[in-house]
């Protein structure tokens, strides 16, 4: 596990090349005779040949569907809801909706947000307990209301009121995980300063080896009923507190667009705090002339940098979608001064899909935690899993859980 410092160097000098560009596609598109509300758009981009839609892997299970519902000329937020709605359903993804992993009080809050290219609209709801497709309430707010974003108990109250079930999120093995996390690791919280603080200490090596704690977390797994074949999944989750989500970007052959985000939050978060995901414009930010973009990761570091809307600017200056990722993602190294030793603690994947059908999926980090290549899964006429184009190589840490002891490769 390592970062090269050459790497980022060579990455660090592309990106800057890319500016430039970016700079002289803004310079092309001015021209005096822009009559007011022109001067913010770029040119006009064609629109795609097929529909594409860009997501998290885990909405492979669904974005064969997904894609026919744009082939088929349904609407493009119902197209991208279909898709976080799946994995809300689904009880074996603990990162989202029902069966996501809780707060450190034991109670799933849910956050999501989304854009409608076509009409311009968003709706938002953040902190949400008991109802499970919180996208969907985010739908709502849109259509429903005069607000964009509405959260917790109120949230709550208006889902009921708009015919949405309540229900208990907390599933029996997300339940039992959380119990083992309090039992082993509920002082490594989310209490105190965070890394982008400088009282923050990179903290200690663990006493002892990383293997042996995960041995005795899978044998405190068995006494807590936790099911065999779940046992070193919930190790890992103690270890490393997962971050998840889902986000969509999508397309239609007309050039409409929208994007969602839905998830269950970091886990084991303080109750009542919110990432990114229900953030219009960090979590995700949708505009029916450039394109749309979203974030999966560190929803801190991300709403520090609006990280959505910042990618989609980019593409309207003239950049293509992985410049315009990339840029952000220099944004939060530029927020860390630059301190490998600290940025080693934020995670940070961006889906990004221009109007004309141009998409990139780019990380922070070239791994995840455990060490597996971040990828992205992407259905333009052929779904697949694409890798990330990664700003950094080497693995995000999870934080705050017991650091991975570290060997550095320089
Ligand atoms: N971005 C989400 C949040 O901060 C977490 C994630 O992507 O898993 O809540």
């Amino acid at each position: 596990m390592g970062f090269s410092r050459r790497q980022f160097l060579s990455n660090a000098a592309v990106t800057t090349a890319s500016l430039a560009i970016g700079g002289d596609a803004i310079a092309q598109s001015q021209n005096g005779n822009q009559t007011p509300g022109q001067a913010s758009q770029a040119r006009e981009l064609p629109k795609p040949k097929q529909p594409v839609i860009i997501t998290k892997v885990t909405g492979k299970q669904s974005i064969d569907q997904g894609w026919q519902m744009l082939k088929d000329g349904q609407d493009t937020l119902d197209a991208a809801l279909h898709i976080c709605k799946a994995q809300e359903d689904d009880p074996n993804d603990q990162t989202v909706g029902l069966g996501g992993l809780p707060n450190e009080e034991g109670v799933v809050e849910l956050d999501s947000c989304c854009m409608h290219g076509p009409t311009r609209k968003a709706g938002s709801v953040g902190g949400v307990r008991n109802i499970k497709n919180v996208c969907l309430v985010a739908r709502d707010v849109m259509r429903h209301t005069g607000h964009v974003m509405l959260c917790g108990e109120g949230a709550e109250r208006f889902a009921v009121a708009m015919g949405h079930p309540r229900e208990n999120l907390l599933t029996e093995p997300s339940r039992k995980m959380w119990l083992l996390w309090k039992e082993t690791n509920s002082t490594q919280d989310w209490w105190g300063a965070g890394p982008d603080d400088t009282r923050w200490k990179t903290p200690e090596a663990p006493q002892i080896t990383l293997e042996r704690k995960r041995k005795k977390l899978i044998e405190l797994a068995a006494d807590f009923g936790i099911e065999p074949e779940l046992r070193e999944r919930a190790a890992e989750y103690i270890l490393f507190p997962p971050t998840g989500t889902i986000h969509v970007s999508l397309v239609n052959e007309k050039g409409e667009m929208s994007g969602a985000t839905t998830t269950s939050g970091l886990a084991w978060k303080l109750p009542g705090r919110l990432g990114d995901s229900p953030v219009v414009g960090a979590g995700c930010y949708c505009d029916q002339d450039v394109g749309s973009a979203g974030a999966t990761g560190s929803g801190e570091e991300n709403i520090k940098i609006a990280g959505a809307h910042t990618i989609v600017e980019n593409m309207r200056r003239g950049m293509s979608p992985r410049e315009a990722g990339m840029e952000a993602l220099q944004r939060i190294v530029r927020n860390y001064n630059h301190d490998m030793n600290r940025l080693r603690y934020v995670e940070m994947v961006y889906y990004i899909l221009r109007r004309d059908g141009q998409y990139a999926g780019v990380s922070l980090w070239s791994n995840n935690p455990s060490g597996k290549p971040l990828r992205f899964a992407v259905h333009d006429g052929s779904s697949r899993l694409e890798q990330t184009v990664a700003l950094l190589q080497g693995n995000s840490i999870s934080w705050p859980a017991e650091p991975k002891p570290v060997e550095e490769k320089r």
